[in-house]
């Protein structure tokens, strides 16, 4: 269905990743079909806090994106995530990419992720699962869009496909 998630968390972040893959294959109407290798990618902004984990995932779900958004949301808020500081250590993040060709600019949700082109954190995990999806508003792949990304350090550290879950 072309509707990509990323996760990432920089405190314990292997485990809280893992436990936000399981509570979103719990979700109601929402089923995983991809998930990425685990890559350790350096902060933004603020760059005197821990590495993240980072993880893409693709779904398949009949909710909208705005209730794809409620339930990531009630997964974060169930994850204890503190909201303090802006670009800070975090719990558990959980963005939506892409929802297939759909453009939305609300004020609460924006897909593709407005982010998304400038961020190698989030474009390296993508890349393994969506190869061949153009960015609906730049009608560009993922590799071009990686080439134009600022650099950023990002390591595979769990290859798909073995036992980090
Ligand atoms: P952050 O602190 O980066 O996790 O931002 C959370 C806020 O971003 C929430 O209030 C969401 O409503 C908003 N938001 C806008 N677009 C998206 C998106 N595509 N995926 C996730 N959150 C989004």
């Amino acid at each position: 269905m072309n509707i990509y998630l990323l996760l990432g968390s920089n405190i314990n972040p292997v485990a809280n990743i893992k436990r936000a893959i399981l509570e979103i294959e719990g979700l109601k109407g929402v089923s995983i079909m991809a998930k990425s290798s685990l890559y350790e990618t350096e902060p933004v902004g603020i760059l005197n806090q821990p590495w993240f984990i980072n993880c893409c995932l693709e779904v398949s779900t009949f909710l909208s994106p705005r209730e794809l958004l409620c339930q990531t949301q009630g997964i974060e808020e169930a994850m204890e995530r503190k909201r303090e500081i802006r670009w800070g250590p975090r719990v558990i993040d959980i963005d939506i990419l892409y929802f297939g060709e759909k453009v939305i600019s609300d004020n609460d949700l924006t897909i593709p992720h407005p982010e998304l082109h400038r961020r190698l954190f989030a474009l390296i995990p993508l890349a393994e699962i969506a190869q061949d999806f153009l960015h609906p508003i730049l009608k560009v792949g993922i590799k071009e869009l990686i080439s134009n990304a600022p650099p950023l350090k990002v390591n595979r550290v769990y290859r798909k496909g073995t036992q980090y879950l």
